[in-house]
């Protein structure tokens, strides 16, 4: 709370305490104006005239009741308005498009995918893909009133989160493609357009609104085509200087291994990601399947454990190996960044039955008993970097909530 008189700054300490209000609103739930008056600090009459603001932004509104059995006249509650805001998580896979719409609070209005059918796409047929995405979206919120503050896509790569650039992407084979710039031409939208790092999405979901959620050391690991993590450190989201802090998947872990689409041989990915899990647990079916682009990475990921459950040898040993290189990976994480937990995300939710013991064994070799973190499987669904995506959009109203809510064209 900042309580300072000068006629010089009294715009910026009410911009301050509506974003502190608005925030505690929209991470902690919904509360009276007492409890945000007693939680922040603030008078009783200054929250009320902030939440009276807030209110006519259609930023919050007023709800029901205080719980019964509180002492005295009952309260109204004060929560996010979730009826007509909406940012959007666009998520772009190497050969997937996915979109998340979420309110202010991140919960999830709607959430869809579909792969990218042809092969070998370049950013152009990519920026044409995911306006179609956005532009439909947008048009069934529209329908409901609902209008799109904020958009963030969210990219398996190297990425600038200042010039919205996508600086290097192996996996989607770019390099310098200023993803933000040719979007928001493609959608001639003034809608502010952030660009970031999907695993940095999916942790910042995972802190937010996961099963670990609120836990101020956590790695998040996402294994699908590639290996990603996102680093939650003392509660913040650590992203290096090209958002490229937790770029796991490129270390090496067997220098005479497997040659990785990074030009490297033995990276982690190379051990755990999609073309390993297919081609050695189902030799047979792994160029078809990888080479197939109606399928998304569940769906591949599905044969696998179908083969698992039908208790085909080649299938489970191939896993229970899976596992020990995982575990190999998640050690080396752990000797670095010191988390309380590790959330495992994208196929390794799928798989966990069968990689999971292995996993930890192999992980809990390697480190001091007391350094062994949990290892936990993400509760968010595939979507968690959509999820984080959206999030993240609507932190510029959580920062700012006197900005422009769809800003003029420029
Ligand atoms: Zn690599």
């Amino acid at each position: 709370v900042v309580r300072s008189e000068g006629p010089a700054d009294r715009g910026d300490v009410r911009r301050h305490n509506l974003s502190l209000l608005l925030r505690l609103l929209a991470e902690g739930g919904p509360r009276s104006r007492a409890g945000l008056a007693s939680d922040t600090g603030l008078t009783k009459a200054t929250v009320s005239s902030l939440v009276s603001q807030l209110i006519d932004r259609g930023l919050v509104r007023d709800v029901g009741q205080a719980a019964p059995g509180s002492v005295g006249r009952p309260a109204t509650l004060v929560e996010v308005d979730g009826t007509n805001l909406v940012t959007l998580g666009v998520e772009l896979g190497v050969d997937y498009t996915g979109i998340v719409a979420a309110d202010l609070t991140g919960r999830v209005i709607e959430q869809r995918r579909r792969p990218l059918s042809r092969p070998s796409v370049g950013p152009r047929d990519v920026v044409a893909a995911l306006r179609a995405d956005i532009r439909a979206a947008t048009g069934r919120l529209d329908r409901f009133s609902r209008r799109v503050v904020g958009i963030t896509v969210a990219v398996a790569g190297m990425v600038d989160s200042e010039s919205g650039a996508v600086v290097f992407s192996p996996n989607l084979g770019w390099r310098m493609v200023p993803l933000r710039d040719e979007l928001r031409r493609a959608l001639r939208t003034s809608v502010p357009i952030g660009v970031e790092n999907e695993a940095n999405l999916g942790a910042l979901a995972e802190f937010r609104l996961g099963s670990a959620a609120g836990t101020k050391h956590l790695v998040y690991v996402i294994v699908e085509n590639g290996v990603g993590a996102g680093v939650i450190a003392d509660g913040q989201l650590f992203r290096g200087r090209f958002g490229q802090a937790g770029e796991v998947g490129h270390t090496t872990v067997d220098p005479s291994g497997d040659w990785c689409a990074c030009g490297n041989r033995g990276c982690w990915e190379t051990t755990i990601g999609m073309r390993a899990l297919l081609t050695r647990c189902v030799p047979d079916q792994a160029v078809r399947l990888l080479n197939d682009r109606r399928l998304g990475p569940e769906e591949k990921v599905a044969f696998v454990v179908a083969r698992a459950a039908d208790g085909d040898a080649v299938a489970r040993s191939a896993l229970a190996d899976l596992g020990r290189w995982l575990g190999i990976g998640l050690a080396n994480i752990v000797d670095v960044l010191d988390p309380e937990v590790l959330v495992l995300a994208g196929s390794m939710r799928m798989l966990a039955p069968w990689i999971h013991e292995s996993a930890v064994t192999a992980m809990r070799a390697r480190l001091p008993n007391p350094a062994s973190p949990r290892v936990e499987v993400s509760t968010l669904g595939y979507s968690a970097a959509g999820l984080g995506a959206a999030l993240l959009a609507a932190e510029r109203l959580l920062i700012d909530p006197l900005a422009e809510l769809v800003p003029t064209r420029a």
